[in-house]
């Protein structure tokens, strides 16, 4: 297992307020699996919205399509 860390990027769409947060493959299969959107919850407003894995963290979604043609 890798300790690569991933910055993950959203932004609410209610607030414009953004949220990052830095997470390693193991953190990020664990909270959100395989799931091409990812659920936030905005620390601002609390608003709950989805983001694209591939927008909020291209690395992520680069090493996910790595894995899969690997397999
Ligand atoms: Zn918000």
């Amino acid at each position: 297992m890798s300790d690569t860390k991933y910055r993950i990027k959203t932004a609410c769409p209610q607030c414009g307020c953004s949220a990052a947060a830095v997470m390693t493959e193991e953190e990020i299969k664990k909270r959100y699996g395989d799931a091409p959107n990812i659920h936030m919850t905005c620390d601002a407003c609390q608003a709950e919205y989805e983001a694209n894995m591939a927008e909020a963290c291209p690395e992520w979604d680069k090493a996910c399509q790595m894995a899969k043609s690997n397999t």
